[in-house]
């Protein structure tokens, strides 16, 4: 069987491995005759899955016991609602703005009338950067962040200081590295990204964070409802979670998320390094002190004609995913836990070779 190499943003690709594992069980879960889509989510079957699954990414990350592990539905999306209905007091939210997720996210506060403030942004310069200079509160309801931006490709190093609870949109850079859990009111993500399927969002919270919410939100919106429920105040997607789950235990046998962080930065060292290389011909988005390792976003500079060409030839070449988001055009590639080493050496070879052909 041909497989090719996935460089989509999301939903993208997901190890051989844990495909085959899903396939191998699919049709009878652990010999039980039915398939674990076949389960209600009130057996011990599926609510053993859900329980470790919560379990291992507290333990990969290093979440204490004041944290909750929930896994809900709407997307990243509907986090962008949640996080202020169920934070705000009142007093400021603070946001930083570093692209199309942020946007969104702001103008969802916006919208409930909450006061907030966008505190420091990099629109001035397209989104090529992180910002470094800005002020916190420590008194503020929440700062909000976006780990990661899938679009533009920059990424924190380090998360800012406050002593506000700090909410980070981690969806892009799920499950890629270790982060310092100092002040982490919320850490989130779609699983699509780095971690399954899609339909699922992972979402950690600080438990005292869920009691601040007003009995004006609907029971279905607060965190509390779902933390009380352990995720399954209504029907959560099992098979969303079940995916989920084998791909936890794929990274636990990678090593963890130390391992898994110094693979990442070596393939992103080999394509950055290849972009550089090339200067003229190809040009990275991201200044550099922000360059994300998961999602690398550049344009063949030398002449934009070619992109469309590129993203062809690749594709004809095994390589599928790397047209970039409409948003910023050019070309795409995300590498995540998925892409191995190898496959971003192909993709390499192939920008080399497009680049001597076409130069
Ligand atoms: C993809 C993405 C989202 C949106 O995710 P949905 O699950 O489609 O709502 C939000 N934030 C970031 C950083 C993303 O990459």
């Amino acid at each position: 069987m041909d497989r090719v190499i996935n460089f989509n943003a999301g939903p993208s690709g997901i190890p051989l491995d844990v495909l085959k594992k899903a396939q191998e069980e699919f049709l009878s879960y652990h010999g039980l005759g039915y398939s674990i889509i076949e389960a209600s989510h009130r057996t011990p079957i599926f609510e053993n899955i859900l329980f470790n699954a919560r379990d291992k990414i507290k333990k990969l990350y290093g979440f204490s016991d004041d944290y909750d592990v929930l896994f809900l539905q709407g997307g990243a999306s509907l986090q962008f609602v949640q996080i202020p209905m169920n934070l705000s007091t009142g007093k400021k939210a603070e946001y930083i703005n570093t692209g199309v997720w942020t946007t969104k996210a702001i103008k969802e506060a916006q919208i409930q009338g909450i006061n907030y403030e966008v505190i420091a942004s990099s629109e001035d310069t397209n989104f090529d950067r992180i910002p470094t200079s800005y002020k916190t509160d420590d008194e503020a309801d929440y700062l909000y962040i976006c780990s990661n931006n899938t679009i533009y490709g920059t990424q924190y190093k380090e998360f800012p200081k406050t002593k506000a609870p700090l909410v980070v949109d981690s969806s892009s850079d799920l499950f890629s590295r270790k982060v310092s859990l100092d002040n982490i009111g919320i850490f989130y993500g779609g699983i699509q990204k780095n971690g399954g399927p899609a339909g699922v969002t992972m979402v950690v919270i600080r438990k005292d964070l869920a009691e601040r919410v007003s009995d004006k939100v609907p029971n279905i919106l607060r965190y509390k409802t779902q933390m009380k429920a352990d995720s399954m105040s209504n029907t959560p997607n099992t098979f969303g979670i079940y995916m989920l789950d084998l791909m936890l235990d794929w990274i636990i046998e990678k090593g963890g998320l130390d391992k898994i962080a110094s693979l990442n930065g070596e393939k992103a060292k080999l394509l950055y390094g290849c972009i550089d290389e090339l200067d003229g011909f190809y040009k990275g988005h991201a200044q550099r002190n922000s360059r994300s390792i998961m999602n690398v976003s550049y344009n063949i500079v030398a002449n934009k004609e070619l992109e469309p060409k590129f993203v062809k030839e690749a594709m004809e070449n095994g390589m599928i995913g790397l047209k970039g988001h409409r948003h910023l055009g050019g070309i795409r590639a995300s590498i995540y836990n998925s892409v191995s080493y190898e496959n971003v050496e192909v993709l390499v070879d192939f920008m080399r070779e497009f680049a001597r052909k076409n130069g």
